[in-house]
């Protein structure tokens, strides 16, 4: 079956791009069916990430099992967004593709109506939202992520009196998935779609033909460097967690392939713990890490936010010193985390970055004709890292119980 679905998957990619090329007015015309198709997942991901999250803290009851595998986490995490930036800086300092392109490219570019600036107050005041609710009508998801923890953590040391409760959450928890794989049949169709229209656009627009030399560079650079960081993940997934990079990297395909298409890590989720299952990742590791490396380890996105922000000032003229790099760094990994995984999410916050370098927002129109195709090559990265993380966290978190149980 699994081997069907692949060949199907492939099928719908090749004639996506097909129809997109020869028929794109047609496939624009049924652009429907690729935004049902995101919805349905959307639909999921919410009460997943907290059903997942809240199953996956109160089964692991003790609280120094979840402290270990919450630590490897955010090591992880903190690890890769920083190299991930760091490989994005280098690479622009190197190659400047700024440099060279007319300022008034941005300046005479209208500024996004919809792309207000963040203050970074407000940044952190929206992470502790008064109202639940109503962050979750509103699809902010690192919220609910902070409140899942927070909720399980509260259930586990409460004891007995919680175990109504937590079942509950396990329940919908498995309810959840089942309905996951009943939408799985669906990827073939949802694929082909959403490639389809993207492909019609382009050739429709003919906006990518129109891009300068620079343009072009800054974007074969930052794929670059997102190859770069795909590449020593996999080397530590060989090095750290023992397992063969190829075949890991086939096994990941399903869910690369749907984050390639759906420009969401949040959407792919349910495919990425399908995929962490059959890798063998323990379900204790999976559930905690996956949903929590889905809001916070936006590795590709960091780099998008730092690159983005460097080659703008370059096309300024502004000479950025190191502690103004450092600001930067700390502000595009931040971004990065509060693009939490939805299509095009790194491209809002990507505003808190340039403000902290005095880059006018209208910047940003600059990206936009290239941003849906730069967004899914992030996404997969980001996607990959995820699992890399949830790979890495699982091996170590094996061996500190293998050494536990030999003491
Ligand atoms: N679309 C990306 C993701 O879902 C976020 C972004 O870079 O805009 O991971």
């Amino acid at each position: 079956m699994k081997n069907y679905m692949f060949l199907l998957i492939l099928l719908s990619i090749a004639f996506g791009i097909i129809c997109g090329v020869f028929f794109p007015k047609e496939m624009i015309s049924i652009s429907w069916i690729g935004q049902l198709f995101i919805n349905l997942l959307k639909l999921i991901v919410l009460p997943l990430i907290f059903c997942a999250l809240v199953s996956a803290i109160t089964s692991m009851g003790g609280m120094k099992k979840l402290g270990s595998i919450g630590i490897f986490t955010l090591c992880y995490v903190l690890l890769s967004v920083s190299v991930a930036v760091t490989i994005g800086l280098i690479l622009l300092n190197t190659f400047k593709p700024g440099v060279g392109i007319a300022p008034s490219l941005i300046l005479a570019n209208a500024s996004p109506v919809d792309l207000k600036p963040v203050p970074f107050s407000s940044y952190l005041l929206s992470l502790f939202p008064p109202n639940i609710v109503e962050a979750a009508v509103k699809y902010e998801i690192m919220p609910i992520v902070f409140f899942s923890i927070v909720f399980a953590i509260a259930c586990v040391s409460v004891g007995k009196t919680a175990n109504p409760v937590i079942d509950f959450f396990v329940g919908l928890r498995d309810v959840l998935i089942r309905m996951i794989i009943w939408l799985m049949y669906l990827t073939p169709l949802g694929l082909f779609s959403l490639l389809g229209t993207a492909v019609a656009e382009a050739s429709l627009q003919h906006l990518l033909l129109q891009s300068l030399k620079g343009m072009l560079l800054f974007i074969c650079i930052f794929l670059f460097g997102l190859f770069l960081q795909i590449l020593w993940q996999a080397l530590l997934i060989s090095l750290l967690a023992r397992k063969n990079p190829r075949q890991f990297l086939s096994s990941a395909s399903n869910a690369l392939l749907t984050a390639f298409a759906t420009s969401s890590s949040m959407a792919t989720l349910p495919v990425t713990m399908m995929v962490a299952k059959n890798e063998g990742i323990s379900d204790d590791v999976a559930r905690f890490v996956l949903p929590l490396a889905t809001t916070i380890n936006l590795a590709g996105t960091a780099m998008y936010e730092a690159v983005s922000a460097l080659f703008f000032c370059q096309i300024l003229g502004f000479d950025l010193s190191i502690p103004a790099q450092i600001g930067v760094f700390i502000t595009a990994i931040l971004a990065g985390m509060g693009a939490t995984g939805i299509p095009e999410g790194g491209l809002i916050t990507m505003v808190m970055v340039l403000r902290n370098v005095n880059v006018p927002t209208s910047a940003i129109g600059l990206l936009l004709p290239f941003d849906r195709i730069l967004d899914r090559f992030r996404t997969m990265t980001n996607v990959w890292g995820d699992l890399v993380c949830a790979g890495v966290v699982d091996h170590f978190h094996h061996q500190q119980n293998t050494d536990h149980d030999a003491k």
